[in-house]
């Protein structure tokens, strides 16, 4: 049977602030400063939610988990990309492969690259194959590059059986 093929892109950014975790991915990362945001503020996480949610067109992190809702305040960011695979599967779709980029000019992230990739696995249920993760600096310009913030991209790609066309 042919496939449907879904792409999709994600985006977020939250500030670098004293007295905050670092977690990204669902993991810590030891630093002296951490984002500022509702519960962990996992830019990455979010950025995936997106992705994913955009390549099913179902709309966007802030429209399916509004703050102002009490259920989604606070919760950890894993929730809702859990959420939206369930959503998705509820659509009949599997992910194929997501890719994301971090941006943030300190501290360095290789060391917890494989811990991430293995965090995202379990959550979205596919191999770390499947899951494409890089970081950058910023050259020390922009709010990323100044310390000041740091960002994160992210794609998917989803795929379900085609629904047969009605002649
Ligand atoms: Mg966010």
């Amino acid at each position: 049977m042919a496939r449907d093929y879904r792409c999709g892109v994600g985006y977020d950014l939250h500030r670098l602030e004293p007295d905050r975790k670092l977690i990204l991915g669902g993991v810590e990362v030891p630093y002296e400063k951490g984002l500022a945001g509702h519960s962990d503020a996992d830019i990455l996480m979010h950025a995936l939610t997106d992705a994913l949610l955009g390549a099913a067109a179902l709309g966007d992190i802030g429209e399916i988990f509004p703050p102002s809702d009490p259920q989604w305040k606070d919760v950890a960011s894993e929730v809702f990309l859990g959420h939206a695979v369930e959503l998705l599967r509820s659509y009949g779709y599997e992910i194929v492969n997501v890719d994301a980029v971090i941006i943030l000019e300190r501290p360095k992230l290789l060391p917890f690259r494989e811990a991430i990739r293995t965090n995202l696995a379990r959550i979205l249920g596919i191999e770390r194959g499947r899951i494409g993760l890089k970081a950058k600096t910023s050259e020390k310009v922009g709010p990323a590059g100044r310390g000041e913030a740091a960002e994160a991209h992210a794609v998917a790609l989803i795929a379900r059986d085609a629904a047969p066309k009605v002649m």
